[in-house]
């Protein structure tokens, strides 16, 4: 029983070994993605749900990030995200999407006009606020490129915007620049209904774990019309996630909620599958 113990010790630390060095030959590959241009930013539709039963397709969308890698090919963001994050690098990955995403969203004003998405929302990490000074940066990366504060919303999860008086600080001076802020996966974290007065957030988006069950279980289809109440009464709005079929959009436009993103109306598209997209599915 001993040595067998001892063999799977022995697995184990070659297991750790081998993460460590597969970790480590991300971060050196990230670290030549960001100089030479293998990162690209895709865009999934949010639409607007209306009580009427009608939907409003260029409400806004959501700024991904993905990799373009000499080898691997596209990598998703849950591959390399948290490695960005812990070596530093998200600060210029951050940036990188920002301005990205802000340079296309003008784009599409100029040729789109009225029909343009009128919200871009962009992925936040805590990393990225313990930058001091960030909201300047981010400040410029509008002025630049002339997207307007209000049409910009920040998302950031329950964990980081629980956060100690620092980050809540940093959020605020966010917010004084005119832009909004979500609060992402809403329902999968620690924090509860109960406290998101105390967070200071524009927009509560639902986490595709409850909006994927609302179908079949009542349970989940509460928990969600909870959300959406006391989210209005705090005058917040509400987008459900992750939705997928049509069943699931009636289900969370019953409950009122505002806005609906999920693989039913779009997978995350280029810029110019984009256009396509709002093209063929012009609001009626
Ligand atoms: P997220 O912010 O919750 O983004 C939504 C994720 O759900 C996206 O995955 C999207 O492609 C996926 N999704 C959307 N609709 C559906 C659906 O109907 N069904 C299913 N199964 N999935 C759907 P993606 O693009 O792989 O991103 C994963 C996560 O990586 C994001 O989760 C976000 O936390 C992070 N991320 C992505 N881009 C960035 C970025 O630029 N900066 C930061 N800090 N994080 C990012
Ligand atoms: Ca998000
Ligand atoms: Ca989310
Ligand atoms: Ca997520």
């Amino acid at each position: 029983a001993k040595r067998a113990g001892g063999g799977r010790h022995v697995r184990f630390a070659q297991a750790m070994r081998e993460r460590a060095a597969r970790r480590s030959d991300i971060e050196a590959d990230l670290r030549l993605a960001l100089q030479e241009d293998q990162l690209f930013v895709v865009y999934q539709p949010v639409v607007a749900l209306r009580a009427d039963g009608s939907t409003d397709y260029s409400a806004g969308v959501e700024a991904l990030v993905r990799w373009q890698h000499p080898l691997r090919g596209v990598v998703p963001p849950f591959e390399f995200i948290g490695i960005a994050e812990e070596s530093g690098l998200i600060g210029p990955l951050g940036d990188f999407v920002l301005q990205r995403a802000c340079t296309d969203f003008q784009s599409w004003r100029q040729s789109l006009g009225d029909g343009a998405p009128r919200l871009l929302a962009v992925n936040l990490s805590r990393a990225q606020l313990g930058q001091a000074g960030w909201s300047e940066t981010v400040a410029r990366i509008l002025a630049q490129t002339g997207v307007e504060a209000r049409q910009l919303q920040l998302e950031v999860t329950e964990s980081l915007a629980a956060q100690d008086a620092q980050i809540q600080q940093r959020l605020h001076e966010l917010k004084a620049l005119g832009i909004t802020l979500a609060l992402d996966d809403f329902g999968t974290g620690y924090s509860s209904l109960a406290s998101l007065h105390l967070l200071p957030v524009d927009t509560v988006k639902i986490d595709r774990s409850f909006v994927s069950q609302s179908e079949s279980s009542e349970h989940h289809r509460v928990l969600i019309e909870a959300t959406v109440k006391v989210a209005q009464s705090l005058g917040m709005s509400t987008v459900a996630e992750g939705i997928e079929t049509t069943a699931q959009a009636e289900v969370v436009r019953a409950l009122r909620c505002d806005k609906g993103q999920g693989y039913l109306y779009s997978k995350p598209l280029t810029s110019d599958a984009l256009l396509t997209w709002l093209a063929s599915h012009r609001t009626g």
